[in-house]
């Protein structure tokens, strides 16, 4: 699968048989891998793989905040950081977290927070930690699905898991979890997130061009791929717990 190789993008985005150019039908979404724990120091941690994305996730909390002015008295804050490393795209990356990440940041806090019951820590935060090693288009969402499975992971109580995908438009035609080049190069891009334990919708942006057909059709490609990512997470977070299980019954924990 071509990861972005500086600006050029190629004039069509299927290929003759129909498929898109890294192989895939429009409804379907790149390989996914999660894991759950993954990183010994954090609270809770998890790491994905989508497509060509690879994803970090780190959480602690709730914990002390710093700097101190920043707590809420009535309420814990969650502050999420992220961050695209240097090496993660073809050009070199400013180091320095640029607006683009700042804003990425807002959006990934936004839209975890309403599966968490702030209220009930009240002085405190709780800090997610997310850092993109290699990103090829849709890190927001995959930031997102993996950000929650971290926050799950570090047993912070929430209402449910939160799903995100970016779905849009190449060529005229609706797709599913757009790829680095697609998102550049195609007409449409609507990342959106869903938490489960209401089933609305806790992220919803768009850039491009569409009507109001097609942005309901594309609701609904995204309705699909949800259920899809979703039965993945729950797969990473049952996985450490048999894995647990089975070396306690090894007598190998105790
Ligand atoms: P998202 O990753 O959520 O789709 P964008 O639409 O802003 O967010 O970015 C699309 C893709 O463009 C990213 O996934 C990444 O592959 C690439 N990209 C983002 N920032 C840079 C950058 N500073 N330099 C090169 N490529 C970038």
């Amino acid at each position: 699968m071509p990861l972005i190789i500086k600006d050029e993008y190629p004039e069509k985005l299927f290929r003759d048989d129909g498929k898109r150019l890294d192989g895939r039908d429009k409804d379907e979404l790149r390989p996914i891998k999660m894991e759950v724990g993954v990183l010994e120091n954090a609270d809770g941690s998890a790491y994905l793989e989508w497509g060509n994305n690879k994803i970090y996730a780190a959480v602690y909390g709730p914990r002390e905040v710093h700097p101190h002015h920043l707590a809420k008295p009535d309420r814990g804050i969650l502050r999420v950081f992220y961050r695209m490393a240097t090496f993660s795209v073809f050009e070199r990356k400013r180091p320095a977290p640029g607006r683009r990440e700042k804003e990425i940041s807002m959006v990934i806090s936004d839209c975890l927070k309403p599966v968490l019951f702030l209220e009930l820590y009240p002085g405190t935060a709780f800090e997610v930690y997310i850092n993109v090693l290699d990103a090829d288009g849709g890190t927001r969402c995959a930031c997102i699905t993996v950000a929650a499975l971290a926050l799950a992971d570090a047993g912070v109580p929430m209402r449910s898991l939160v799903t995100a995908v970016a779905v849009g438009k190449i060529d005229g035609e609706l797709i599913t979890d757009l790829s680095g080049i697609e998102d550049k190069a195609g007409e449409a891009d609507l990342p959106c997130a869903i938490t489960w334990f209401n089933e609305e919708l806790s992220l919803l942006q768009f850039d491009g061009e569409t009507d109001l057909e097609e942005f309901s059709k594309c609701l609904g490609l995204a309705k699909n791929a949800f259920s899809k990512i979703y039965e993945i997470q729950l797969d990473a977070l049952k996985k450490k717990y048999i894995e647990i299980q089975e070396e306690y019954s090894r007598g190998e924990k105790k």
